[in-house]
């Protein structure tokens, strides 16, 4: 039986965690989870899995499930960060699943590495901000992180068996998001909900709309870069719009190996709770007669800088990839309360780069706080103008 803390759970990727452990109750258990504000949702949870602990991150929320909660139910109700870490360094807990979105995972999954728990890392915020600080502390206390994003679970997979020094490249596949074809001048008025329908998947808010300025594929860039320790040079994007090739390794021998399935983000949550095993689903299975075109293209980095944005800060290192990813999250929200339009993105995040100062080797307060710093930064210039 393996025991689980989500962090994050009410999420689209927390609740297909959870999908995945109702189906498997014999190999599974939620021992906690955790949501920021949807009391509803997260009583829901609380009812049907029984964890031993549940987090509000917000405080009044927290005082409000208190309230709403069975009163014979075992379950007890942490709040804040120090509730995060509690349930990120349980010693019962084997396999901590970081599913909240933003770098406000980078404490408690810090805090759970120092702890020596594996990691199932969803959260790529955590890996973008610092991520030279995560792996360090993983390969410390030998920890593994076990990879949830699709493209770098199928990147890890096809990884399985081989030599490192034998890797050329790795090929990352991205769908294009709902506006691929488009050029600037058919985006400059695009609104969220627009940027919000994504082709292929369904996910949170935030990373939908990455999906749409392709951040998201930039994101991804710099956590390969991390999680398999590769240059940026040897990390491709190739635009794939089926989302059936979930990425691919190319080899020193021309050889390319890739991880195909039908999108089901099911598949890499469970992988990377099973690893090295495998284990029976029901998923949909790939039909090669039906999926009988598979296509790839250039991504086009003139209509989407942001991709350009992060393969800069990544060349660059330092802290560039701390500032790229707290303006982004900033910039993200503005854009979803209607503030900003969504070439205001890519333009916001520029001018904090070209201001910031770089540091080498930072640590996680330095890191904190040049992540405060970039937000506030965004901020003053937003209300500038
Ligand atoms: P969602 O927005 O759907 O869920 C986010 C989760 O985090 C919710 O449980 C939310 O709680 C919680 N949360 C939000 N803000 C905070 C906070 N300040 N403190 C504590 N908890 C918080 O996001 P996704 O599930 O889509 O994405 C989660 C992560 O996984 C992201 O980093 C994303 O990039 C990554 N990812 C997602 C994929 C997907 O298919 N969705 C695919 C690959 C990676 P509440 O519900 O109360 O707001
Ligand atoms: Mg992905």
């Amino acid at each position: 039986m393996k025991k689980i803390s989500i962090l994050g759970s009410t999420g689209s990727i927390g609740t297909q965690t959870l999908d995945v452990i109702r189906e498997n109750p014999n190999e599974f258990e939620a021992v906690a989870i955790s949501a920021n504000s949807n009391v509803k949702m997260i009583l829901e949870q609380i009812e049907e899995f029984k964890p031993k602990y549940a987090v509000m991150y917000e405080e009044e929320k927290a005082e409000e499930l208190k309230k709403l909660i069975k009163k014979d139910s075992k379950t007890e109700i942490l709040s804040g960060m120090e509730g995060l870490k509690k349930i990120a360094s349980l010693d019962e807990v084997d396999i901590v699943l970081t599913a909240v979105v933003g770098m406000i995972g980078l404490v408690p999954t810090m805090c759970a590495i120092e702890n020596k728990k594996d990691i199932a890392l969803a959260n790529k915020e955590t890996l973008v901000t610092a991520g030279e600080l995560v792996m360090n502390a993983a390969k410390e206390n030998k920890v593994k992180i076990l990879p949830v994003d699709s493209e770098h679970s199928a990147v890890f997979q096809s990884l399985n068996g081989e030599n490192k020094r034998d890797v050329e490249k790795i090929i990352l596949t991205a769908s294009g998001g709902p506006f691929r074809g488009k050029k600037r001048e058919d985006l400059l008025n695009i609104t969220k909900n627009e940027a919000l329908k994504h082709p292929n998947w369904d996910m949170g808010r935030k990373i939908s709309i990455d999906s749409s300025t392709l951040m998201n594929k930039g994101l991804e860039v710099i956590e390969a870069k991390w999680l398999f320790d590769v240059k940026a040079e040897d990390i491709d994007v190739v635009v794939h719009p089926q989302s059936i090739v979930h990425s691919m390794v190319q080899y020193r021998d021309s050889s390319v190996i890739a991880q195909l399935g039908c999108p089901d983000m099911r598949l890499p949550i469970q992988y990377a709770l099973t690893y090295p095993d495998r284990m029976e689903t029901n998923f949909e299975r790939l039909d090669f007669r039906k999926a009988s075109e598979l296509t790839f293209e250039e991504p086009d980095l003139e209509t989407f800088p942001c991709l350009k944005l992060a393969y800069e800060c990544l060349e660059k290192g330092g802290t560039y990839c701390t500032v790229l990813n707290a303006a982004n999250e900033v910039l993200v929200n503005e854009f979803l309360d209607d503030k900003i339009g969504f070439y205001d993105i890519p333009k916001y995040i520029k001018i904090v780069l070209d201001e910031h100062e770089s540091i080498e080797n930072a640590s996680l307060e330095e890191i904190l706080k040049i992540d405060l710093e970039t937000r506030e930064n965004v901020k003053k210039l937003l209300s500038n103008n």
